[in-house]
């Protein structure tokens, strides 16, 4: 696809977004993110080579919430290995909002998946006694190319005053010896990696480093096993999206993660990184626009992980 088509490609894109905007609402549960200008909308595309497309808001900082699931499971693997992770938490869809707890303590002894709070909460305490926070957020830096990305402390503040519901999930792990090390710090250091500004920038080039198999295009480095990443992805695929997740892969087909703020971070293995920002959200609490921009996108660029990909 040629640079002049992607840029048309692109402006629809952020037209079909746009519309969607007013159908959503901007998270007011954690007071401090319903003050996001819920009219904000933002589209970068990374490619290996450097090339990077932008449009709209892509500078905007907003914090990267439940998108640092993703990274907290990098490490947690790489620190750890896949055996210890995994026998704190599971790797199925859970079916359930990203915050129940209900279906936790009836149907299962470990959270269903790390991509939602109870199991991110469990791979938090897997890494809790081996990292700092502030090896977390320069691991963070790392992995988003992105040396701008700091603490929001109003938001981390305004989390730590109203996640009860977390603390309730991790005392119920703590009750069925998932978690064995402090529960205060766990909880502490997951909602500080919620509290991370990105853009939609700092998403993209983490998608793309996850789309190259781990290795930074720029430089040649690797950053994440191969291993590290295939694990990854098949989770965000399956799980990405919470409850939402199988009808994102049937309309999408790429492997997706989104957070509360209003992030979305889309890999498209071997192709390209996507980051999109739209506070705006659904009921489900992913991007509204977000969902039907990677809809179009995969239509347009055969982006469909089982779909062939056209010349042209
Ligand atoms: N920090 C948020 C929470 O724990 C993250 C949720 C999300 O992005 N879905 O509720």
């Amino acid at each position: 696809m040629n640079a002049q088509r992607i840029s048309k490609v692109i402006n629809k894109t952020m037209e079909i977004g746009r519309q969607q905007i007013s159908l959503g609402n901007v998270a007011t549960y954690i007071p401090e993110l319903g003050k996001a200008r819920k009219d904000a909308l933002g589209l970068c595309i990374s490619l290996p080579d450097g090339t990077v497309y932008k449009a709209g808001d892509t500078n905007i900082r907003f914090t990267i919430q439940s998108i640092s699931k993703v990274i907290s499971l990098c490490k947690a693997l790489e620190l750890r290995g896949a055996e210890t992770v995994f026998s704190h938490v599971g790797m199925e869809p859970s079916g359930e909002a990203f915050n129940s707890i209900v279906e936790l303590d009836l149907q299962s002894n470990r959270p269903f998946n790390p991509m939602i709070n109870s199991g991110a909460i469990a791979v938090e305490s897997t890494i809790i006694d081996y990292v700092s926070f502030e090896e977390m957020l320069e691991y963070t830096q790392r992995l988003c190319s992105d040396s701008g990305i700091t603490l929001n402390r109003q938001v981390y503040h305004s989390e730590m005053n109203s996640c009860d519901r977390n603390r309730a999930i991790a005392y119920l792990l703590k009750s069925k010896d998932i978690i064995t090390t402090n529960v205060d710090n766990s909880i502490e250091l997951y909602t500080k990696m919620c509290s991370l500004n990105v853009t939609a920038e700092s998403l993209a080039n983490f998608a793309l480093l996850l789309a190259n198999g781990g290795i930074c295009p720029g430089s040649g480095e690797r950053l994440l096993k191969e291993e590290t990443v295939r694990i990854v992805l098949s989770i965000m695929l399956t799980c990405g999206m919470y409850d939402g997740s199988g009808r994102f892969a049937v309309e999408v087909g790429v492997p997706t993660k989104s957070g509360v703020g209003g992030g979305l971070m889309a890999p498209v293995y071997g192709r390209c990184g996507i980051g999109i920002y739209g506070p705006s959200l659904d009921q489900k609490g992913n991007c509204i626009a977000g969902c039907e921009m990677m809809k179009h996108l995969s239509r347009e660029m055969c982006l469909h992980m089982f779909q062939e990909r056209q010349s042209g």
